[in-house]
């Protein structure tokens, strides 16, 4: 691909960065502002410039489906074998390959529960733990593998960095060794002890660590304020004394301190490397001027991460105006899943994908209840952070299945094959009801997917027209289509096997559809078009265990994340009471204070626009209606859709009286509360 053609699309900072081929570069800049794209199109503009080979690069980013999407960005720009990976995905990769070389006997096994191991621990050295212990102290475990603590010198390590250990530092210090030991014994890794391992065998065996030096020459590490030092002596072993590498990062979004990162590896980058290219960007792509509104008024409040160095820069929103936030409170945690169900459902139906909403919660147990709600309303979702999709155990199966069927005579077209071999499996024409059948169902159905999208991936490289974007790909029922050139889509099972082979050995996993549900820790790096913050209370969020001051911050700055996960619609929600019934005593989180409705400055800002001509409004909240398919329901997508006639005239009047009566903006937050004093 022509280099400068792959520099299309980038802002004149952006393109600075980008154009930066060689040498340390630093992007450093708040959420939205194309920090990821900016990386992506420098790799493969220093691919069609010749100045490193695809195979050369390792990038390295957070989660595995943020790698599934930076290679599908690379693969559109003409660099498909550039590796993306999780820092665990590419030590595993290099740990597994120079293992007989460097150790020797049989692999070591991925530990399946570490709370099982650190319990056995926990009960050969006679320590006393029940569920929440034992999960405190792998947490701990991990912490102290992370910053490079070994079991003897535990003990010293916490007193000197005045940290509060989960139990008595002597008890965390022997299930530790006890831990150790265990793993050792039975050859089990942790994520903790795979990059250690591969950073030992590069420091200790020149030989290994020259062969994947020559191999990697160009390194790139996205959300690198999220570094720990165990992956910062990893990303040192792989370099060498070389410095081609680029690291991108946000401060303000500094999640897993908790776990051991720090920000200072970003923050102090340039005094690492003096002569690195620092490249700063504010411009907000991502979301609408409402939702940006929201991420600065929340840095405002925020205090610098330890290590930050300095506050978060204000955001510049680019995009036009979109609909306002919404905050609702709730009764009981049902009420709330059923409502955010609902929302859901009426943003569906008028045009919003379910794979582009999202629901974003503190801790995974707040999942169940949206799972149960959207079950219940029909709506296909996806949970992030499950088992990781190549781990699934039907996925297993199907792979097995596929490849044993490509031994048989793997040159049967695709077309129905792949649906035939897995519908013993599970894949039925329609979803199955329950909740265990329903997420087989859907995985094997987006393996499926997979086989679609493989065929027509193909078919275009056949014909020329090359890589098929989003909008190309046609859904559901594609194999029985035409391509534009005007003949049908063919791939064989061979090909899908071959592919599905590459796939899981690149984590590759197929895009889910559906509304994902995730934690706010997966959701980093991520966007959809619409976001439901839900469960925000004190106690939530925060959560009930973050004490100190710096423990806030950080819980802050996952508020942060979630906020500017959204394109466009924004909603904040929480309930007072756990169930029905149930006695009220939840508090909204702290971090809502002056971003509700009653807040000054959204309130200015909701009169500024308030004044420009034409206005519509919704007819239950009052809020600018911005969209065609807003003004056609005259109400807002993130209200209620199931308010009649003579409640909302009751709600307007009650609405007018408020506000007279608080001077306040005309508009409120409709709690149930409200609804049952005005019915
Ligand atoms: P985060 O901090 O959340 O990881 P980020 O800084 O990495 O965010 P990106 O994900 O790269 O941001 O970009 C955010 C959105 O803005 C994406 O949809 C991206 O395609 C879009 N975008 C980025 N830069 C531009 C640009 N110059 N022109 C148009 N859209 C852009
Ligand atoms: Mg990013």
């Amino acid at each position: 691909m022509d280099p400068d053609r792959v520099l299309e699309g980038l802002d004149p900072e952006q393109l600075e960065a980008a154009r930066a081929l060689r040498g340390p570069v630093c992007i450093l800049a708040g959420a939205g502002t194309g920090k990821t794209r900016a990386i992506t199109h420098r790799i493969a503009h220093a691919v069609a410039s010749g100045v490193v080979a695809e195979q050369q690069v390792l990038a390295v980013t957070f989660t595995t489906r943020a790698a599934g999407e930076m290679r599908g960005r690379l693969r559109a720009l003409g660099a498909p074998r550039v590796q993306a990976r999780t820092f665990h995905a590419a030590a595993l990769r290099q740990l597994s390959f120079f293992w007989p070389q460097a150790v020797g006997g049989p692999q070591p096994t991925l530990i399946d529960s570490k709370i099982q191991v650190v319990a056995r621990a926990a009960h050969g050295c006679g320590v006393d733990a029940d569920r929440t212990g034992l999960r405190d102290l792998a947490s701990e475990i991990e912490w102290a593998k992370v910053t490079q603590i070994r079991p003897a010198d535990y003990e010293k390590a916490v007193a000197k960095a005045g940290r509060t250990p989960p139990m008595q530092a002597g008890e965390v210090a022997r299930v530790f060794e006890g831990y150790e030991e265990i793993r050792r014994e039975r050859n089990l890794l942790d994520f903790e002890s795979m990059l250690e391992l591969t950073a030992a065998m590069l420091l200790e065996r020149p030989e290994i660590a020259e062969r994947v030096r020559s191999q990697y020459r160009y390194f790139v590490v996205d959300e690198f304020q999220d570094v720990n030092p165990l992956q910062k002596l990893l990303l040192d072993a792989w370099l060498g004394d070389r410095d081609d590498l680029c690291v991108v990062g946000d401060p303000s979004q500094t999640i897993y301190s908790f776990a051991g990162a720090t920000p200072a590896y970003l923050t102090r980058f340039a005094d690492a490397y003096p002569h690195a290219t620092v490249v700063r960007l504010v411009r907000d792509y991502r979301s609408t001027p409402q939702v940006v509104r929201v991420a600065n008024e929340v840095l405002r409040r925020a205090r610098p991460a330890a290590g930050g160095a300095e506050a978060g820069l204000e955001l510049v929103a680019q995009r036009p105006d979109g609909p306002d936030p919404s905050y609702t409170e709730y009764d009981d945690e049902p009420a709330e899943a059923t409502s955010v169900a609902r929302r859901i459902a009426a943003l569906i139906e008028t045009g919003t994908p379910a794979r582009e909403i999202a629901v974003l919660f503190r801790t995974n147990s707040q999942s169940a209840a949206y799972e149960q709600a959207l079950a219940d309303a029909g709506i296909p979702f996806t949970v992030r952070g499950a088992t990781r999709f190549f781990e699934r155990p039907e996925i297993k199966q199907a792979v097995h299945t596929l490849r044993g069927a490509r031994q048989g005579g793997g040159s049967d077209p695709i077309v129905g094959t792949v649906r035939h071999l897995l519908a013993p499996l599970g894949l039925t024409a329609t979803a199955p009801e329950g909740r265990q059948a329903r997420e087989r169902w859907e995985s094997l159905a987006a393996l499926a997917q997979l086989a679609d999208d493989i065929a027509v991936e193909r078919h275009r490289g056949e014909c020329g027209l090359g890589a098929a974007g989003a909008a190309d790909r046609p859904q559901n029922a594609p194999l029985g289509g035409n391509c534009a050139c005007g003949r049908p889509y063919t791939a064989t099972l061979d090909d899908f096997a071959e592919e599905l082979d590459a796939r899981v050995a690149t984590e590759h996993a197929p895009e889910m559809e559906g509304v994902t549900l995730a934690s706010l820790h997966a959701a980093k790096g991520l966007e959809w078009d619409a976001v439901f913050l839900v469960g925000l209370t004190e106690g939530m969020m925060p959560i009930i265990y973050a004490e100190t001051d710096e423990q806030v911050e950080e819980e802050r700055r996952l508020f942060y994340v979630g906020v500017t996960r959204a394109r466009e619609y924004l909603s904040a929600s929480w309930s007072l009471a756990r169930s029905p019934g149930g006695r009220k005593t939840r508090k909204p989180s702290r971090f809502l204070d002056g971003l509700r409705p009653a807040s000054p400055s959204l309130a200015a800002g909701r009169r500024e626009r308030s004044r420009s001509a034409k206005t519509v409004r919704c007819r239950i909240c009052g809020n600018t209606l911005t969209e065609a398919a807003e003004r056609k329901l005259a109400r807002c997508l993130t209200c209620p859709a199931d308010y009649d006639e003579e409640l909302l005239e009751r709600l307007r009047e009650w609405r007018k009286a408020t506000a007279a009566a608080q001077k306040v903006p005309a508009y409120v937050v409709f709690t149930d509360a409200t609804l049952q004093a005005v019915a």
